[in-house]
């Protein structure tokens, strides 16, 4: 099961190079990102436990990524959602039929009378983690101080590769849902005065609630990456034309990019390099994620054709 060292491949785009560096091609189960993310918890024995608790939402990566950590760990899974629309449950694909075939309990809350006017993460606090003795908690995304552990070795992959290549100085930029993998990456190159910068974009909730998820990891913003932000706004999983024209782009270049983060990342790419000047290198992180295709594709397809 490959969990690190992918290569990195160089692509023309703008006109001009860039490297990529291929998270996706870890294993698939772990969706690239995720495999950074939870490699603490497949590196680790936990005596006792019997059982992984997470949240959020039924298409979630995360949720894939999970499902199949328990099961390599020998652990149930049960992952709280808020809902679950009635077309994914008749017809399970993507991320959440892949959880269910790995056995994943995915627990809907409005199907459950005790709720109240709790939201998923209190719920889970107040009502469920009282009870369970044998059980680890992963907040939304993989966002914990567990991450940091795969993350500052992911940070180290690249610095290496970087001097290998004789490169001085690199930008490495990656699209950010939580910000925890871009926090954890710009946090070893300060820590370790290396003259790698990390530029992001928030996918999901804008720059300030990126900034407000970078300080619940670290206080020091120093740390913090450098958040690139568009003109226009966009909301988290929602259908752009401009998104599916970029996707169309960059899949030219012979490398399958997924559709939730990846088309604001190039885009944002692209804005940032209009606006810079010089020629840094820059390296693309590839999060992996391509299983979300599977429920992506078939909705630009039907909203702008193929
Ligand atoms: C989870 C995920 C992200 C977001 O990662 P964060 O660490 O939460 O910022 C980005 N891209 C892909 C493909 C993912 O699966």
């Amino acid at each position: 099961m490959k969990l690190s060292h992918t290569p990195v491949d160089t692509i023309v785009m703008f006109n001009r190079h860039i490297f990529v560096k291929r998270d996706d091609l870890l294993h698939p189960e772990f969706s690239g990102n995720k495999a950074r993310k939870f490699a603490y918890f497949l590196e680790h024995e936990f005596p006792g436990v019997t059982k992984l608790i997470g949240y959020g939402s039924p298409q979630a990566n995360s949720l894939y990524s999970m499902s199949a950590l328990a099961k390599l760990k020998g652990w149930s899974l049960d992952f709280y959602v808020d809902h679950i629309a009635s077309h994914i449950k008749l017809k399970p694909s993507g991320n959440y039929g892949a959880a269910l075939a790995n056995g994943a309990n995915i627990i809907s809350l409005d199907s459950l009378d005790d709720r109240g006017d709790r939201d998923t993460h209190t719920y889970i606090q107040e009502v469920v983690l009282p009870n369970e003795t044998h059980a680890i908690f992963v907040p939304e995304g993989g966002r914990c101080e567990y991450a940091e552990f795969g993350v500052s070795k992911l940070a180290e992959e690249i610095a290496q590769w970087a001097k290998d290549s004789g490169l001085e100085h690199l930008v490495v930029f990656l699209p950010s849902g939580t910000g925890t993998t871009a926090l954890y990456l710009n946090k070893y190159y300060v820590e370790q005065e290396i003259n790698i910068q990390v530029l992001t974009c928030a996918a999901v909730g804008g720059s300030s609630y990126l900034i407000q998820q970078f300080t619940q990891l670290a206080d020091n913003p120093l740390y913090h990456p450098e958040i690139v932000a568009l003109p226009k706004k966009y909301h988290f999983g929602k259908l752009y034309p401009e998104f599916y024209e970029m996707w169309k782009t960059i899949s030219l270049t012979g490398i399958a990019f997924e559709l939730l983060y990846d088309p604001l990342g190039w885009m944002t790419l692209e804005h940032h390099l209009s606006l810079s000047q010089g020629d840094v290198p820059i390296l693309y992180l590839h999060q992996g994620g391509l299983l979300g295709n599977e429920t992506m594709l078939p909705r630009y397809i039907r909203k702008y054709g193929a």
